[in-house]
């Protein structure tokens, strides 16, 4: 057998080849939204893939209840005097002659929940940030959230005291404002302390103007 010498140009291609996902991956990191899981929890209303029914019956969560009486029934009222008890959740209360009806719901069945259709019952999404991939550009993954904090309205302010944050104001009282920030607390700041950052923002962080990735 002849020995085979590999040819200079075939070699370096070779090599070329073999570190090129080394360079490709350089700047990616473990995507930190799903930690590296490539899914996250379906939205915060979203239970063991199942939603609230959209349907117009009696749900424990809907309207006000009475604290458990002495019967151990909870109860809701529902106008003319009357009330009606948890005893009848997943049903549908209607007068409509003047004469009350109660009919279980067609839409859950009684259940009060359907199956959610964002994760399609199965409690959790195909993780927005990385894609499923479990790996993110560190850079991508900053105007990942980026583009998720201009979408829920935060703007970049500078708070005397406190220094430059993402925030968005809540309320206005007087000259106090309701102020939250990016990482849910919330704060009291005087109208005077807080100072919008547009033209920075624009200018530092945001080249183009940002769309929102999800509704
Ligand atoms: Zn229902
Ligand atoms: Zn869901
Ligand atoms: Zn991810």
């Amino acid at each position: 057998m002849p020995l085979v010498v590999p040819n200079p140009i075939n070699l370096f291609i070779g090599c070329l080849m073999l570190l090129c996902p080394i360079f490709l991956s350089a700047a990616e990191i473990d995507c930190p939204e799903c930690e590296s899981k490539g899914d996250i929890a379906c939205s915060a209303r979203c239970k063991d893939g199942k939603v609230l029914c959209p349907g117009k019956c009696l749900k424990i969560e809907v309207g006000t209840w009475s604290q458990r009486g002495p019967d151990g029934k909870r109860w809701q009222e529902v106008g003319g005097g009357r009330r009606i008890s948890d005893g009848h959740l997943g049903q549908i209360y209607e007068l409509p002659n003047g004469q009350s009806t109660l009919a279980d719901c067609p839409i859950c069945k009684r259940t009060t929940r359907v199956t959610c259709k964002k994760c399609q019952g199965k409690s959790r999404i195909t993780c927005p940030a990385c894609k499923g991939t479990k790996k993110i550009d560190a850079a991508d993954y900053e105007k990942f959230k980026l583009d998720r904090l201009l979408a829920k309205g935060f703007k970049r302010y500078r708070i005397t005291g406190t220094g430059e944050v993402w925030a968005k104001i809540t309320a206005k009282l007087g000259t106090k404002c309701f102020v939250t920030l990016d990482g849910g607390k919330s704060i009291e700041v005087e109208e005077g302390d807080l100072k919008e950052l547009v033209a920075e923002a624009s200018d530092k962080k945001i080249e183009t103007p940002a769309t929102p990735s999800q509704p």
